[in-house]
């Protein structure tokens, strides 16, 4: 079923559970995860981002998710998210698809301007009952930024001082930071960087909000946990989906060739099933 992110937030406390947020970006995807959700009876944030958006159509993706959220995971909870909404436009238009968590990323702003823009989208979506999550520091995805981020870390890494100012001035839900973590494929052949777990425990003592991570394909089973006893509540996968995703459907591609299957049914299940098993496992991870 679909639920208000602020519920299963609470659940996740509670049972000291991190939530998976999982991106979708097509009705195969979301088979797969809430699919996953369903299995396991558990929590999970299902994410979209604009480029899904344009992609797909917001009215299409929602539905898609709404419907498959009610009809086919009733004993799953389950909490539709913007992931990474670069305009206040976006942030508006997912409030008014009935999304019931937005992020509102104007991280690449100067300090002041970020402050600014979040608070208004926060403004927004309170005003709408819905919770807004804003992001400091620099989650870096370029392989220069990534080898950078390893040189000089404090270049990138969420200040806790300004962390609380941030939190305090835009009255955010939810706060993606910055600990080590990046985003992207480039570090999954060559290694996620390690977090900034001590980072991450100055922030989590200046600040009181649920905090996000970002870019958690990769991250160690382990290194999550710790992170997760630090006061991250929400653990973001995106490109280990994407990653199953086009394996599985290669496969399946190679195998229609040599045999001449040609229904997309049956060329696209195997790529459900895969991000099935994958979610699934994470849930697990993520202590559900
Ligand atoms: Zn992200």
């Amino acid at each position: 079923m679909l639920i208000h992110i602020s519920e299963i937030i609470k659940e996740g406390r509670e049972k000291k559970f991190a939530l998976g947020a999982f991106n979708t970006f097509n009705l195969e995807s979301t088979l797969g995860i809430a699919g996953a959700a369903e299995e396991k009876k558990a929590a999970a944030i299902l994410q979209v981002s604009e480029a899904t958006i344009s992609y797909a159509g917001l009215k299409a993706i929602t539905h898609i998710v709404k419907t498959v959220a009610k009809n086919q995971a009733r004993k799953a909870r389950i909490a539709l998210h913007l992931d990474h909404g670069k305009k206040f436009l976006s942030v508006v238009e997912c409030i008014k698809a009935g999304f019931s968590s937005v992020m509102m990323d104007a991280a690449d702003l100067p300090f002041d301007e970020n402050v600014a823009l979040t608070k208004k989208a926060v403004d927004y979506a309170h005003k709408h009952k819905v919770w807004a999550q804003g992001e400091l520091g620099k989650i870096v995805k370029e392989p220069l930024e990534i080898e950078e981020l390893r040189r000089n870390p404090e270049k990138f890494l969420t200040d806790p001082d300004l962390a609380r100012e941030f939190v305090r001035k835009t009255n955010v839900d939810t706060l993606a930071v910055s600990i080590g973590n990046v985003h992207g494929f480039y570090k999954m052949k060559n290694g996620a960087p390690h977090l900034f777990l001590n980072h991450l425990k100055e922030i989590r003592e200046k600040v009181n909000v649920p905090l996000v991570l970002h870019g958690a394909s990769g991250i160690s089973v382990e290194e999550t946990k710790k992170a997760r006893e630090l006061g991250v509540q929400i653990v973001n996968i995106d490109t280990e989906i994407r990653m199953t995703f086009r394996e599985s459907l290669s496969r399946s591609l190679a195998e229609a060739g040599a045999n001449g299957e040609f229904d997309p049914r049956k060329i696209l299940e195997p790529s459900i099933k895969a991000i099935k098993e994958l979610v699934k496992r994470k849930i697990g991870d993520f202590g559900q």
